[in-house]
């Protein structure tokens, strides 16, 4: 008859691992694991995934931009301006369009995009800032350049230079465009396919129209 109690104690005993402050008249719970004054832990909540582990929708190439050198012939401090074409440039008249777009293909508004370029005859101008301009994407991360084709020079196809920087000031890409039909003619070790921007029918005037999309990381 005595024996149940006796068992409740040591399995109490051993539950409670011998602790000194077990008391006899606890036998059913184990020890709290929190201390008596921890108020209820909060619900799980959901926490928001961060862009760049959003999936990419299917239709999004998600392959960035690839990068390539600035050169030489750079100069800070464009004007801000998306028509570059003067009177007496030499050159082809060429339009420019396309997106600047996160690798979830979502468009980057704000953007500061600014382009440089040879004229036609392959010269940059060096001390001022003729065939030279940024310009700022819309909402839906367009961007519009109106300029020309720019010549060949030793050693290079043509080529329209450009960099993109964030809307806090912070560079995102530096790299070079080629222009389908065109650039692939002519020899040059720097020159990419995938930089080729594609060839679209003509505006309504009969210029040239290219597109490309932009890729950047954030
Ligand atoms: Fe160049």
């Amino acid at each position: 008859m005595a024996k149940t109690p006796c068992r409740l104690l040591l399995v109490t005993l051993l539950l409670a691992g011998c602790s000194s402050g077990a008391s006899l008249g606890v036998t059913s719970q184990p020890a709290a694991e929190t201390t008596p004054f921890s108020s209820p832990l909060p619900e799980a909540q959901p926490q928001p995934t961060p862009a760049s582990q959003v999936p990419a929708p299917a239709d999004c190439p998600a392959t960035l931009t690839p990068a390539q050198m600035e050169g030489p012939y750079y100069t800070a401090g464009s004007p801000e301006r998306p028509v570059l074409v003067e009177p007496g440039i030499p050159g082809e008249p060429l339009l420019v369009t396309g997106v600047v777009m996160n690798s979830n293909c979502e468009p980057i508004a704000g953007a500061r995009v600014d382009f440089w370029q040879a004229d036609g005859a392959g010269e940059y101008d060096n001390t001022g800032y003729q065939l030279r301009g940024h310009q700022f994407t819309g909402p839906d991360g367009s961007y519009h350049l109106e300029t020309v084709i720019p010549g060949v020079y030793p050693g290079r196809t043509p080529h329209i230079h450009v960099k993109i920087f964030a809307s806090d000031g912070r560079e995102l890409l530096t790299t070079q465009l080629y222009l389908a039909g065109i650039s692939e003619q002519i020899p040059d070790s720097l020159f990419n396919a995938t930089l080729l921007a594609r060839d679209e029918e003509p505006d309504p005037t009969g210029r040239r129209h290219s597109s490309f999309d932009f890729v950047v990381g954030e």
